[in-house]
């Protein structure tokens, strides 16, 4: 399958690619953390800067409308790409700021006393800790999925849970960044909808990966950043279904997100400016616009076969180590790894990979929770993209073992 895959092509746009690491070619492997940007992402960001720049909203002078119409088509090309409409779609920072944004404006006026988030054990603390503080605020509980010793949701404990009186919203990833589980999100979201339960989705790791038509899923919010869809850092989105944004408070009150303003009182813009206060990242939502663009012209099942036979070559590898664990089997998991090697510390492991030119990433991966269940503080994980190769998999297994045997 990779033959026809054009990873020498594709490997050309990111410049990053060509360097060295350590003096070795680097080979770039903790992509679920943040991935590389195409040329014409990083050259769609300076042509802003070098010709356009200038405040959007406010201006009546050329400079100014170029930008707003800019800034409106990106909003505008990220909507089509998945397949809702611009003013469903609120620009934020990433998909920490989306997640806070859904839990403290939608949370906190829907959630009461006694009422339930439900979230499971495998979210990144962006989908924990913003429900947690609403939470608190409003009386409401946090209730957890647990995740089965495979790695995928406990979905007998969400059944009953989605029942339960006073379960109000699920908050869930499509894909763990830790366990590479794509859960189930079509059913899921039909259960949910069954019970009346009102679904948020952190598409952190899911919307770099694959084209997802938000119509069909049917979720009342999707979270994503842009930095791990080949955009820009700085830049994320929040989606929600309009009816309800319509009924929303704001999030932040600034300049921007109001219709008019007095000491007596104060209203809001429509979504989404409502949500949107102060001077946004032009910059970034052009940059993301354009990743997105990149993605048109790559076939995305033919880059995700590519990335599961990097995976599968390294589990295959990584057989016979002694002690090894990898964390998260279900089938048709995304293309990550992340695992342990009994008596050997991730740390130490990631230091030795380095010294390789090999980048991949060790830690609690912002996900706790699960590191407890896991019964370990930390693993290692390996996360591929669209333009990692075969011989970068195959320098992955042999480091790992080279390191394994210095360190044993
Ligand atoms: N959710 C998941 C599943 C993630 O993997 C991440 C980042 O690693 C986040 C949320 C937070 O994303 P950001 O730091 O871009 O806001």
């Amino acid at each position: 399958m990779s033959d026809q895959y054009p990873i020498e092509k594709i490997r050309s746009d990111f410049p990053i690619l060509g360097q060295t690491n350590r003096g070795k070619p680097l080979a770039y492997l903790d992509n679920a953390a943040s991935s590389q940007k195409p040329q014409r992402v990083i050259d769609s960001i300076s042509k802003y800067y070098e010709s356009t720049n200038s405040n959007v909203h406010r201006g009546v002078y050329q400079l100014a409308e170029e930008a707003e119409n800019h800034y409106r088509m990106a909003r505008e090309y990220i909507a089509d790409w998945f397949s809702v409409s611009a003013d469903e779609l609120i620009f934020t920072r990433g998909t920490t700021e989306s997640l806070n944004l859904v839990a403290n404006s939608f949370g906190k006026t829907q959630l009461g006393e006694g009422d339930r988030v439900i979230v499971s054990e495998m979210e990144h603390h962006a989908n924990i800790v913003p429900w947690q503080l609403v939470c608190k605020t409003v009386g409401a509980q946090i209730t957890v999925v647990p995740v089965l010793p495979d790695g995928s949701l406990d979905r007998q404990v969400l059944s009953s849970l989605l029942k339960e009186p006073g379960s109000r919203i699920l908050s869930l990833c499509q894909v763990s960044n830790t366990l590479g589980t794509q859960n189930p999100l079509s059913e899921i979201i039909q259960e949910a909808k069954l019970n009346d339960v009102r679904i948020v989705v952190d598409g952190a790791q899911s919307a770099p990966h694959q084209r997802i038509n938000l119509r069909e899923l049917g979720c009342d919010f999707f979270a994503f950043s842009g930095h791990k869809v080949f955009g820009p850092m700085g830049i994320g989105v929040l989606f929600g279904q309009k009816e309800l944004l319509q009924e929303m408070p704001p999030f932040l009150g600034g300049g921007d997100m109001i219709d008019q303003v007095s000491f007596e009182g104060t209203t809001f813009a429509s979504p989404p400016q409502r949500f949107e206060a102060g001077t946004p990242n032009v910059a970034g939502a052009i940059g993301l616009a354009e990743a997105f663009r990149y993605l048109s012209e790559i076939d995305l099942k033919l880059a995700s076969r590519h990335e599961k036979q990097l995976l599968a070559l390294s589990r295959e590898g990584f057989q016979g180590i002694e002690g090894f664990i990898e964390h998260g089997t279900t089938s048709g998991k995304a293309a990550l790894l992340s695992f342990s090697i009994d008596g050997i510390h991730p740390h130490d492991l990631s230091t030795l990979l380095d010294s390789e030119g090999i980048a991949i990433r060790t830690g609690h991966h912002c996900c706790q929770p699960l590191m407890q269940k896991l019964g370990v503080e930390a693993t290692a994980r390996a996360s591929f993209a669209l333009y990692n190769t075969l011989e970068e998999a195959e320098r992955l297994v042999s480091a790992v073992r080279k390191a394994v045997s210095v360190l044993r």
